[in-house]
């Protein structure tokens, strides 16, 4: 039977129409979500991400601000508009886009940011309570997993996920959350011995080593569920011919852009073999800035009077 394709565009359509409704719920009772977006410098792509998680907060309704710094900004300069924003009311959530500058004390920075409004969930205070089982707010790749596993219905709850890969915004925190969801979870890294038998036995296998088309049909077991969240940019015309024989329309992209997107696992191989599983793009990329969005209305939930309540 075909595998199931878990289309991430799809799910985060309705995970911001969702949201939308949350929104305009509260902020007709004068709670409007609001982001604070901080760039530093002029990386081009750092431009691109903070536009469209604007776009996002104007999709769902939330308020939002873009605070635009030159590259030459200090440190203390840095903590000075966190400190700011902290202090700020109307602003719930707030994102300092990585990377900064090197001359900046990105650790310094980030740990700055009030655990209330770090909607990264990059904060220690957010990183021990997920760790603990405590609510929290989440980092936005590894919520974005489960909200795809529960919209399309897959069980979690009981089943062995293996994870590939331990890094601090991506494998470490989406094994907490499976976890909380009562998978019983694996968690592989660099070092672990016979990776394709241990990631055989995954019903719910999750690639995020960053190495293009690593994972194949000898990790994948029969009817495994695949999420894969590498995003790795291939512009060798051989790879690319080889990992994309079966698919003509990107092959025809290619030769028009020069450069093709590959997620961790082989884009064929997991056609083959998985029961579900998301592509790459259009699967797991696109509910990062959704499940952003999920932690802004979320953090709101402290101005309303039942958040009100509950922390008093
Ligand atoms: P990191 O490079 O920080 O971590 C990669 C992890 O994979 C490490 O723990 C590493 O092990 C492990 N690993 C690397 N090679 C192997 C191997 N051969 N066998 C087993 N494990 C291996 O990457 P990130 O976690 O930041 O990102 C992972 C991928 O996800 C990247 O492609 C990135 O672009 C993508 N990404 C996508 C996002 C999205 O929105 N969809 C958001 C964030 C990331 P060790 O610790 O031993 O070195």
């Amino acid at each position: 039977m075909a595998a199931r394709i878990l289309d991430g565009n799809a799910i985060r359509d309705s995970v911001l129409e969702d949201l939308a409704s949350k929104v305009e719920q509260t902020t007709r009772f004068g709670v409007r979500p609001g982001l604070a977006a901080v760039l530093v410098g002029e990386d081009p792509a750092s431009r691109i991400y903070v536009r469209n998680k604007i776009r996002a907060c104007d999709r769902i309704g939330a308020h939002s601000d873009t605070l635009r710094l030159p590259f030459e900004t200090t440190t203390a300069e840095l903590l000075a508009v966190v400190d700011d924003l902290n202090a700020r009311e109307e602003i719930d959530g707030i994102l300092v886009q990585l990377p900064l500058p090197g001359h900046i004390d990105a650790q310094r920075v980030l740990g700055r940011v009030s655990p209330d409004k770090d909607v990264d969930g990059f904060h220690p205070v957010n990183v021990g309570k997920l760790a603990s089982g405590q609510p929290c707010l989440a980092p936005c790749t590894p919520r974005g997993l489960i909200e795809i596993l529960k919209r399309s219905e897959i069980q979690i709850e009981g089943r062995h996920a293996v994870v590939v890969g331990r890094s601090n915004i991506v494998g470490k925190p989406a094994a907490m959350l499976l976890l909380a969801e009562h998978a019983t979870v694996t968690i592989c890294h660099s070092r672990t011995p016979d990776l394709p038998a241990v990631c055989r036995r995954a019903e719910i296998l999750v690639a995020a080593a960053g190495r293009p088309a690593m994972l194949t049909r000898e990790h994948i077991g029969d009817g495994a569920v695949v999420l894969d969240v590498g995003i790795n940019r291939l512009e060798d015309p051989a790879a690319v011919q080889r990992l994309f024989a079966h698919a003509p329309k990107r092959l025809a992209r290619f030769e028009k852009t020069g450069s093709t997107l590959v997620g961790d696992v082989h884009p064929s191989d997991v056609a083959e073999c998985a029961s579900a599983y998301t592509p790459v793009p259009g699967g797991v990329g696109p509910l990062t800035i959704a499940m952003l969005m999920a932690n802004t209305v979320a953090a709101a939930r402290r101005r309303t009077p039942a958040g009100k309540s509950t922390r008093a």
